[in-house]
């Protein structure tokens, strides 16, 4: 047996890890196993939205782009002066995991996504390094669809405007867990104004699905200390949602600089 030192026992767990998700990976074909919490028969929405069956699954394509051209060039709030795109959502329509932020920036707004910008390649890197899925096995969403004027905080007008759209959104994809990234997302999600930081890291049922808060990632870059917190919230979801997780290092074990 050869005799590894801390250095080359860390590769050797971090190899067998990497396998370990890559094997998961592979085995899911949209990333996750199909649903097992959908519902057979056609059925309404609390938002009104009908949802038609594809299989037993709701008709998650269709259903998204009637959502969208309900927004149509939608001028419901003063969010639309000054916005170039309407930035309404990107990913898989049938998402076992959902994650909802706030609102677009400058780069979403420009590109029409959402979470491209600084922010979004650390979203990105959760859910690639962290979690081992791919960006399009989750769908992303914001609460509001159009920027806010210098990245201000959106005002309670403009998310009461725009909120139906992703509750629609929410209705259609219908994923098992929602995450919730920061402040806007959690308090308008939960109907509540108790701070991100008390709420994080804790279940919240939401309309039958399961909700999780946490930091959103723009925070995480003026705050990456706080990365840490983010990573266990994102553990809880990834056991929720039967995902692999990483192996605990022996504690003997320090990663290298
Ligand atoms: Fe419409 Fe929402 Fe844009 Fe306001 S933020 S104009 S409600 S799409």
């Amino acid at each position: 047996m050869v005799d590894l030192n801390p250095q080359e026992r860390l590769q050797e767990v971090l190899r067998g890890f990497r396998a370990c998700v890559e094997e998961a990976r592979d085995s899911f074909a949209e990333g996750f196993p199909p649903g097992t919490n959908r519902e057979p028969a056609v059925r309404r929405a609390a938002t009104g939205v009908e949802l038609s069956p594809d299989g037993n699954r709701p008709g998650g394509d269709a259903a998204l782009r009637s959502v969208r051209e309900e927004m149509g060039d939608c001028r419901r709030c003063k969010l639309h002066e000054r916005r170039t795109h309407i930035v309404f959502g990107v990913g898989n329509p049938r998402a076992e995991l959902m994650f909802v932020g706030e609102g677009p920036g400058e780069d979403e707004d420009r590109k029409g996504e959402p979470f491209v910008g600084r922010a979004g390649q650390l979203l990105t890197e959760i859910i690639t390094r962290g979690m081992g899925l791919r960006r399009a096995d989750v769908y992303i969403a914001n609460v509001v669809k159009c920027r806010p004027p210098g990245n201000r905080n959106p005002e309670p007008d403009e998310i009461a405007a725009c909120q139906p759209f992703l509750a629609k959104q929410i209705d259609v994809v219908s994923p098992r867990v929602v995450v919730a990234l920061g402040k806007f997302a959690a308090q308008t999600l939960l109907a509540t104004a108790t701070p991100i930081s008390k709420l994080r890291g804790r279940w919240f049922d939401f309309r039958g699905r399961k909700l999780m808060p946490t930091f959103h990632p723009s925070y995480l870059l003026r705050n990456p200390a706080d990365k840490r917190l983010v990573w266990e919230d994102i553990q809880l979801v990834m056991g929720e949602l039967g995902l692999p997780l990483p192996l605990p290092l022996p504690r003997s074990v320090k990663p290298g600089p």
